[in-house]
């Protein structure tokens, strides 16, 4: 264990539905195969503030400290872990997700089907939200200690983005319409202009400002008011799609679970993709293509257009840790560097006024807890 290690924890907890506070906890202490991780900053997303303002329950009903991605370094290992590969002092960024890598799901690169039980942190396991917290040596990655919190933190996101536009199959020359300026959509415009695509356009809510998507790679901007009229905005939207395509329509269209433009995602990406092509929805988790909220009538469509025009869709919910590894060797060459796009480093008891940012709004904004 490093020298002088508090023995209190500042942790914001979810008691329940609603009802969350910081609170100190006992210095959790690392099991064999564990690393204890001093927390440096944890992104603030949609279901730490789902959790906290009640939209949300965790699965086991108990109380839970929210936040799914995070790094932060070393400062203790348990007697089983390989101290030589997790030196005290180590940055790591740890995999939001646990897995086993060996069963047949994660052979396949599907370790949210994990056989073993598949864990996400900050949902199912207590997360980042602290000062401290113990996870399996298996879920870190080390990474150059010149690498920035605010550019390590882009990880998860860039792992998600690279799997699912790789698993599109994107040609160069295609066109991609991306929804949301949040940090995995700016990820998924990067990897499509890597892959070659030659038109991008990005659906942004009224507040986002394009230069952010445009900086990434985005060729054109639309806004989407969701207190606007949404037939004549998707009227828009699909004239600017069908003249970059010569009427066909996209040939993928992207989106992550917390775009937080108030597009309606499947209902319009089903209608503007063209026959045969791929939509990736990244962290689209159960329920949020639910049936009834969306409306019987838009929920057929969604259904008749999947089957009729032969669409592909691809759901990335995990990643594999060669990939989450590959990410981080692209940020530390600064291939990925979207350091200043992420705003905001405000420590844990500012998680309130965060939360109130809104959807969009938070997804540039990390939690720093040793602040
Ligand atoms: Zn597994």
């Amino acid at each position: 264990m490093e020298d002088g290690l508090p023995d209190r924890n500042l942790c914001l907890v979810v008691h329940s539905a609603g009802n969350a506070s910081l609170m100190q906890r006992p210095m959790p202490s690392p099991g064999p195969m564990q690393l204890l991780i001093r927390v440096e900053a944890v992104r603030v997303q949609a279901i730490p503030v789902a959790l906290a303002d009640g939209t949300l329950v965790a699965p086991s009903g108990k109380p839970i400290v929210p936040g799914q991605e995070f790094c932060g370094v070393v400062v203790g290992a348990g007697s089983s872990v390989d101290r030589t590969d997790f030196p005290i002092g180590t940055k790591v960024a740890v995999a939001p997700r646990s897995f086993c890598e060996s069963c047949y799901y994660c052979e396949r690169g599907q370790t949210n089907l994990c056989e073993m039980g598949a864990e996400l942190f900050g949902w199912h396991v207590d997360g980042g939200y602290q000062q401290y917290v113990c996870v399996s040596h298996r879920l870190c990655q080390s990474f150059d200690k010149n690498v920035s919190w605010k550019q390590a933190i882009l990880a998860p996101s860039a792992a998600a983005a690279s799997y699912g536009m790789t698993k599109a199959s994107i040609l160069p020359g295609d066109t991609v319409l991306v929804f949301g300026t949040n940090v995995c959509s700016l990820m998924g415009i990067v990897f499509s202009r890597g892959l070659g695509a030659e038109s991008i356009c990005v659906v942004g809510s009224p507040g986002a400002s394009p230069q952010q998507a445009l900086s990434c790679g985005a060729t054109k901007f639309v806004h989407w008011d969701p207190s606007g009229d949404e037939g004549q905005q998707y009227q828009n939207l699909r004239a600017v799609i069908l003249e970059e395509t010569d009427g066909r329509g996209a040939d993928a269209v992207m989106f992550a679970s917390d775009h937080g433009t108030g597009v309606p995602d499947m209902y319009v990406a089903v209608r503007l993709v063209r026959p045969g092509g791929c939509i990736v929805g990244v962290r689209v988790w159960e329920g949020a293509a639910d049936a009834d909220a969306l409306g019987g009538e838009k929920a057929a469509c969604i259904v008749e257009k999947l089957h009729s025009k032969d669409i592909r869709y691809i759901s990335v919910k995990g990643f594999s840790m060669s990939l989450f590894e590959q990410a981080l060797r692209w940020i530390e060459g600064g291939l990925l560097s979207l350091g200043p796009d992420v705003e905001d480093c405000l420590p844990l008891n500012a998680w309130d006024e965060v939360h109130k940012k809104g959807a969009e709004g938070i997804s540039t904004c990390i939690l720093c807890p040793q602040l």
